[in-house]
């Protein structure tokens, strides 16, 4: 997830660089005899982060590129944000009724994914934390102070996935806890690269990176055929390294951490995951969760939830479903431990810097 800038607030925030940054590695220049053609790249401001997208070969850009990958990220932004109030989710936000209400088929698309990852999380995912978002401060609102346990506790009965029910045929969505508020964060930055990457296929590329707010999807190869090199970065929130580089071609990848994005107050640091379970941020010594996937939107909600379930039922998870998984975890003093499911150890050949 690329930086786009701390910004500072008021005295409880210590600082809220927006999000973990899973670091683009330098594209190894790996020797060659000819330098490769230099790559298209591709890149801007989205949904309160960054996107950078890489074609190497030097296609030729008539400027259909940029449009397919501008419209594509407009589009899930319009659809998606709750930092915009004329957005689909901000407006289903708003119904405040338990009658079905219509969506477009990328949001019924985003929300029965979200369900999946749920179910298969047992709730440790759940998009349905967007009031318990706002009360901690991590959303479009200022949060003047952490929630009281009481609010807390409140909010509670508004939360929870089960309470969303999705009808495919309309597509359409019926909350069955009409004050239920949806936050797509955590799944629709991932949603957005898989759409940017069918758009590449489409215009005829088969080799491309494309990363929105450091949810990433490698395909095919850098020109000089070597694999896609991406960094995932040391947890460290003053500074900013590269822990371990993974080699990828056509999969996901997704991280999530909890070092960058924090609030500060009675001494107490909380990151901006939440446990639904609890309504409060996540207490466990997980401090970055990577997923490989061939979604990106997928690996983008697991990576969330590992954060949620620590270590134990973190690694239960990644066994029990097959899953591409590296946790990094606070040990003793400043050490960093880090946990390997049996598909990452398979699928990585990874190389530190
Ligand atoms: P992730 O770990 O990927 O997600 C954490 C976020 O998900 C939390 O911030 C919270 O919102 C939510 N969450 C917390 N706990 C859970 C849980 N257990 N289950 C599910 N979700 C949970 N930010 C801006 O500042 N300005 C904008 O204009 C803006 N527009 C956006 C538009 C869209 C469409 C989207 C999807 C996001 C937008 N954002 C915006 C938010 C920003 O892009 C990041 O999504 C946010 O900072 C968290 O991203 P992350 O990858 O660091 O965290």
């Amino acid at each position: 997830m690329a930086d786009s800038g701390a910004a500072r607030r008021g005295a409880h925030l210590v600082h809220r660089a927006a999000t973990l940054s899973v670091a683009l590695a330098a594209l190894c220049g790996c020797a060659s005899r000819e330098p490769p053609p230099p790559a298209l790249e591709l890149a801007g401001p989205t949904m309160g982060t960054s996107y950078r997208v890489t074609l190497p070969g030097a296609p030729r850009d008539d400027g259909a590129i940029g449009a397919a990958v501008r419209q594509t990220l407009d589009r899930v932004d319009a659809l998606m944000s709750t930092y915009r109030a004329d957005s689909e989710v901000s407006r289903l936000n708003r119904h405040e009724s338990s009658e079905p209400l219509s969506i477009s088929a990328e949001t019924h698309a985003v929300l029965a994914a979200a369900q999946e990852v749920s179910s298969a999380t047992r709730g440790a995912f759940d998009i349905t934390v967007g009031p318990l978002v706002d009360a901690w401060g991590f959303g479009p609102r200022e949060a003047s102070a952490p929630p009281s346990e009481e609010t807390v506790r409140g909010l509670m009965e508004r939360t929870g996935w089960q309470k969303l029910a999705l009808d495919a045929q309309g597509p359409a969505v019926r909350k069955t806890v009409p004050q239920l508020r949806i936050d797509l964060s955590a799944i629709a930055k991932g949603y957005a690269v898989d759409l940017v990457a069918e758009a590449l296929e489409r215009l005829g590329y088969g080799h491309y990176l494309v990363e929105v707010g450091g949810e990433v999807r490698a395909a095919g190869v850098r020109a000089d055929g070597s694999l896609w090199r991406v960094g995932v970065e040391r947890p460290d929130s003053m500074g900013r390294s590269v822990l371990r580089i993974l080699h990828l071609s056509d999969t996901a990848v997704a991280t999530s951490g909890n070092y960058r994005n924090f609030r500060e107050a009675d001494g107490q640091r909380f990151g901006h995951v939440l446990d639904p379970r609890t309504g409060r941020p996540t207490a466990n010594r997980v401090v970055s969760a990577t997923v490989l996937d061939p979604s990106a939107m997928r690996a983008d909600a697991l990576a969330t939830a590992l954060l949620v379930l620590g270590e134990g039922d973190g690694m239960a998870l990644a066994e029990r479903e097959d899953l591409a998984v590296l946790l990094l975890v606070e040990g003793a003093g400043e050490s960093l431990r880090e946990f390997k499911s049996a598909k990452f150890r398979a699928k990585m050949e990874d190389e530190s810097p």
